[in-house]
């Protein structure tokens, strides 16, 4: 389960809109599991299947969160064409069992929120 405020999950959709055709991607931390703040990130891979963050970029906001007193509790990032799904390059990418990954879809608008253990999708309910 994950708490994204109304206005967080708007932010992630305009986001997502801005990027198209690339995918969008960023960190939404905040503390336990109610998320509080959006960090954009730049999609590195310029790619519309795939994306990746700037190691610099990421350790900044690694750094920047833990200051605030609030945790990284999710990664997000959009399918400019595809459902709000896993690809299998996502489950390969998503090594943090911990980590929720939030995808956005642009094609039918959808959010939607996973957890991969050892390979295996969790789904996780947005509230
Ligand atoms: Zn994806």
């Amino acid at each position: 389960m994950i708490k994204i405020p109304k206005k967080i999950i708007e932010e992630i959709a305009g986001h997502a809109r801005d990027e198209a055709p690339l995918e969008a991607c960023g960190y939404l931390a905040g503390k336990e599991n109610e998320v509080l703040e959006l960090y954009r990130m730049r999609n590195i891979d310029q790619s519309s299947e795939h994306f990746s963050f700037a190691p610099k970029e990421q350790f900044g906001v690694v750094k920047k969160v833990r200051v605030m007193g609030l945790e990284l509790i999710a990664v997000y990032h959009s399918h400019p064409a595809t459902s709000a799904r896993l690809s299998s390059e996502d489950i390969r990418l998503a090594l943090d069992p911990k980590t929720i990954y939030v995808i956005h879809s642009l094609l039918n608008n959808e959010t939607k929120a996973f957890k991969v253990i050892e390979g295996k999708i969790i789904n996780e309910t947005i509230l």
